[in-house]
């Protein structure tokens, strides 16, 4: 079966970002504040529960805002999940995106654990392609910097009830970003949240929606309120399991070739990153372990040394050292240490294939302008 390709009508704005604007916001693109000058939408109406459905209308149209019935059942009960990929321009000015059929079947999982319907992967990949081909000119060009790409689905029908919604939104907006921490590469201390989790056995937490978001932010704000910029969740079922932060997961170096992760069981959300390092590391002859992962042996390892690094990844920031991890029982790490030198050459090397500074062994980029 071939697939068609997406047809998408343009309708494009009248009333762009000026270039002077755009230049200066490309000249230091920040993080998630900007926004290019088009977005993708496309609408599905349609029964989940007796699996019927489509698509309809693929279009392009000025980026703005929503409008939406106050009932509709995203406002009330939470029905959306989302996606985050960036598309990088390249030496020759190219652009290419990372492992977009990773997000597109991400977003299906996602779709199927919040009772949406579920997006073609080719459909997903026009989208992507499309947006970026009207708005080429906001695809920064500066070292580490990107065009974020962040597709979302919400559940837009004016209903009360609760019960899967029968109308759907798709669409998927762009913003430049900077090198997400700027300058050189410094590690993050951590607070360790006893009092919130994220995500619970059975729940959402493998996957990308906005819910386990909102969990999360009174748990950002005590870690906020230690001097951390991000937190760490637990799963106290099994023995102080080390989960993930609030939007990255986690890894730790033990000696130079042994790197564990922790297996995913559920409360867990499959970062692309992840599976991108545990690949890479494979690659370098290292032994990855997904496994459990506790805060004792965490601990145990930093006082005896056997722990050399520990770092969390997304597609945000890449690959960003772990300082410290800070708590209300005692902090695991050393104050003003350097980044590892695994940490560091995992990240040149994912970097450098993302941004076609090296080869890319895995077919992991796709091209879209
Ligand atoms: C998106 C996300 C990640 C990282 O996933 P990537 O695909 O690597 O960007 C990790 N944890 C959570 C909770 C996330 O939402």
């Amino acid at each position: 079966m071939t697939t068609q390709p997406t047809t998408f009508a343009h309708h494009l704005t009248q009333d762009p970002v000026p270039e002077e604007v755009r230049a200066a916001i490309l000249a230091d693109p920040g993080f998630g504040t900007n926004f290019s000058d088009h977005m993708v939408k496309i609408d599905w109406f349609g029964d989940v529960v007796a699996g019927t459905g489509r698509w309809s209308d693929p279009r392009i149209e000025p980026y703005g805002p929503l409008v939406l019935d106050p009932a509709a059942a995203v406002l009330h009960y939470g029905q959306e999940i989302f996606e985050g990929l960036k598309a990088y321009r390249h030496a020759d000015g190219s652009v290419w995106t990372f492992r977009p059929e990773a997000n597109a079947a991400r977003l299906n999982r996602s779709a199927r654990r919040l009772a949406l319907p579920e997006l073609p992967e080719a459909m997903f990949l026009d989208s992507l392609r499309e947006l970026v081909s009207v708005d080429e000119q906001w695809v920064p060009d500066g070292e580490g910097e990107s065009l974020y790409l962040r597709p979302f689905m919400i559940a837009t029908e004016a209903f009360l009830g609760v019960r899967p919604s029968r109308q759907v939104l798709y669409s998927v907006i762009a913003s430049p970003a900077g090198n997400y921490f700027g300058g050189p590469v410094k590690p993050v201390d951590i607070w360790l949240s006893r009092d919130y989790a994220r995500a619970g056995r059975g729940g959402t937490g493998a996957a990308k929606c906005g819910g386990n978001y909102a969990a999360s932010l009174v748990a950002q704000i005590e870690g906020e309120a230690h001097g951390c910029q991000q937190v760490m969740f637990l799963d106290r079922d099994r023995g102080d399991a080390v989960e993930e932060l609030g939007g990255m997961n986690v890894f730790f170096v033990l000696g130079d070739d042994t790197l564990v992760t922790p297996e995913l069981t559920g409360t867990i959300l499959e970062g692309v990153t992840r599976t991108s390092i545990i690949q890479l590391a494979r690659d370098r002859g290292m032994t990855v372990e997904e496994r459990r992962f506790t805060l004792e042996e965490w601990r145990e390892g930093w006082r005896s040394g056997t722990v050399t690094e520990a770092f969390a990844c997304g597609t945000a920031a890449v690959i960003t050292p772990i300082g410290r991890l800070l708590s209300a029982e005692g902090t695991i790490g050393d104050e003003g240490a350097r980044p590892g030198t695994v940490t560091m050459d995992i990240r040149k090397q994912l970097l450098d294939i993302q941004t076609g500074r090296a080869e890319d062994p895995h077919g992991w980029l796709t091209r879209l302008v």
